[in-house]
């Protein structure tokens, strides 16, 4: 039995529209399973263009990753750099995504303007180095981007320290494209836009089948059925019913995440004295970002995840106070867990199961900008604009990542690990001659 998650900060803090259960039968060009980020920023772009679409959601809107998120805007990859991501894809294809991933910030915000969608702040984003070596990857990493014309740049040490107020860095990438949002404020946001302009929008609808018609796809929920053209499975890392399909190719990864009681603006004012919203190179990464309401939201994840609510609040809070050298260690006022998507390579991928029957994931926790983006490409699909295969986003087959059950494990392994070689390279940065650690 799943332990149950508390709600989030941003559900028990924003206004929510709720929206029907399905019943009956209806027809739609567009059927679009799932009512996170992807689904929905594809039901708007849809609609806009002028397609009929049902939308079905298991649970409520944002109920997933989406409502679960620290929200921030990054339009950037977790893992991979700008190089990584040619030679993984080829020149061309490598170039496409890339061009894809650099647009993810200003269509967010522009989102966000243009449908009135409340407490989206672009502020930038930092990415601050732990270590001289990754100084350099990082260093690296605004080189690459800057050949996209995008608005990145390196900061260097002392001035990384002032942003963040934290003593290790050895630098950092700023990218003014990014920020921070409410993301469940995004989400209603966006399915407030695809309702007005005729999407219909069911929550409570859990899809338990996908049945090929001769004209297309019969979507089942328990009370009744879509006919449509167009099938696009946005479940992410779910995996019950159809999403089992999708839910497959990844790894999910389970994040817990906490909102402090609300800081003094003085000591605010010390650390974080223009509100960038940060996360670092550490493989333990380090985040945080305001809220309006001063509180510090931050993230971590747990080797043991049995039970580890309470005990993630503690960490989670006890590292703020040690980093951001807080007068004392603030108390977590909301902690809640959610999954997040990560792909073998590390890249985002769409997936075809049938004629005009796709599927997308695998932000790798670096999802709002790229989903946002996801709404754009999977319009193109199903409109036909572009061919599946020329699409922005690669085309993978759908395979199940090879051990799975045992790949679930990784991530606490892969902590153990990262834990200690971050601590190898802090002492190292701090020994070596040539640094500037403090
Ligand atoms: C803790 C955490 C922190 C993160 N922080 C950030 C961040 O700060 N910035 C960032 O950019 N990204 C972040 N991410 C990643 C980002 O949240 C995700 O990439 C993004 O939300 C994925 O959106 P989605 O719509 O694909 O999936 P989801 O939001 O997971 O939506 C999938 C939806 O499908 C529904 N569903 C499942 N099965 C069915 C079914 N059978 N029938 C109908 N509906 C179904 C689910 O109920 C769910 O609502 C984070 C992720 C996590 C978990």
């Amino acid at each position: 039995m799943p332990e149950p998650n508390p709600p989030t900060f941003w559900h028990a803090t924003t206004e929510l529209t709720a929206y029907p259960q399905f019943e009956g039968d209806a027809c739609a060009d567009v059927a679009v399973i799932g009512g996170g980020f992807t689904g929905l920023s594809a039901a708007l772009r849809l609609a806009e263009r002028g397609a009929s679409v049902v939308l079905l959601e298991a649970h409520s809107i944002a109920f997933g990753a989406s409502g679960r998120n620290a929200g921030f805007v990054v339009p950037n990859f977790s893992k991979a750099d700008p190089t990584y991501v040619a030679s993984k894809l080829g020149e061309e294809k490598g170039q496409k995504l890339l061009r894809l991933v650099a647009q993810g910030g200003d269509r967010v915000f522009e989102i966000a303007r243009q449908y009135g969608i409340e407490d989206a702040q672009r502020s930038g984003w930092l990415q601050p180095a732990h270590s001289l070596e990754m100084a350099e990857v990082v260093r690296k990493r605004v080189e690459a981007w800057q050949l996209f014309g995008r608005p990145v740049e390196w900061l260097d040490a002392e001035e990384a320290r002032k942003r963040t107020g934290i003593r290790l860095y050895q630098g950092a990438l700023f990218d003014r494209s990014g920020g921070t949002i409410n993301p469940v404020a995004y989400a209603h946001g966006l399915a407030r836009g695809a309702a007005a302009l005729g999407a219909r929008i069911y929550e409570q609808s859990s899809v338990t089948a996908v049945e090929a018609e001769a004209n297309g796809w019969r979507v089942v929920t328990p009370a009744g059925s879509v006919r449509a053209g167009h099938v696009l499975l946005c479940t992410n890392a779910f995996g019950e019913g159809p999403a089992e399909r999708l839910g497959r190719t990844t790894i999910p990864l389970q994040v817990y995440q906490i909102a402090t009681e609300p800081l003094d603006a003085a000591v605010i004012a010390r650390f974080s004295p223009r509100r960038e919203p940060m996360s670092d190179t550490r493989a333990n990464i380090f985040s945080y970002r305001l809220t309006r309401d001063n509180r510090l939201i931050s993230g971590g994840m747990a080797i043991l995840p049995l039970g580890a609510e309470r005990r993630m609040a503690r960490t989670i809070a006890d590292r703020l106070a040690c980093e951001l050298r807080l007068p004392s260690v603030p108390r977590a006022d909301y902690i809640w867990r959610g999954t997040a998507a990560v792909t073998t390579d590390f890249l985002p991928h769409l997936y075809k199961f049938g004629q005009n029957f796709i599927g997308a994931t695998g932000c790798n926790g670096r999802g709002i900008a790229m989903t946002t983006m996801f709404g754009d490409v999977l319009a193109d699909a199903v409109l036909g604009s572009i061919p599946l295969d020329q699409l922005a986003v690669p085309l993978m087959p759908a395979e199940t990542v090879p051990f799975r059950k045992i790949a679930r494990a990784a991530p606490s392994f892969f902590l153990i690990r990262g834990l200690m070689s971050d601590r190898r390279a802090i002492t190292r940065a701090a020994h070596k001659p040539s640094s500037t650690a403090a």
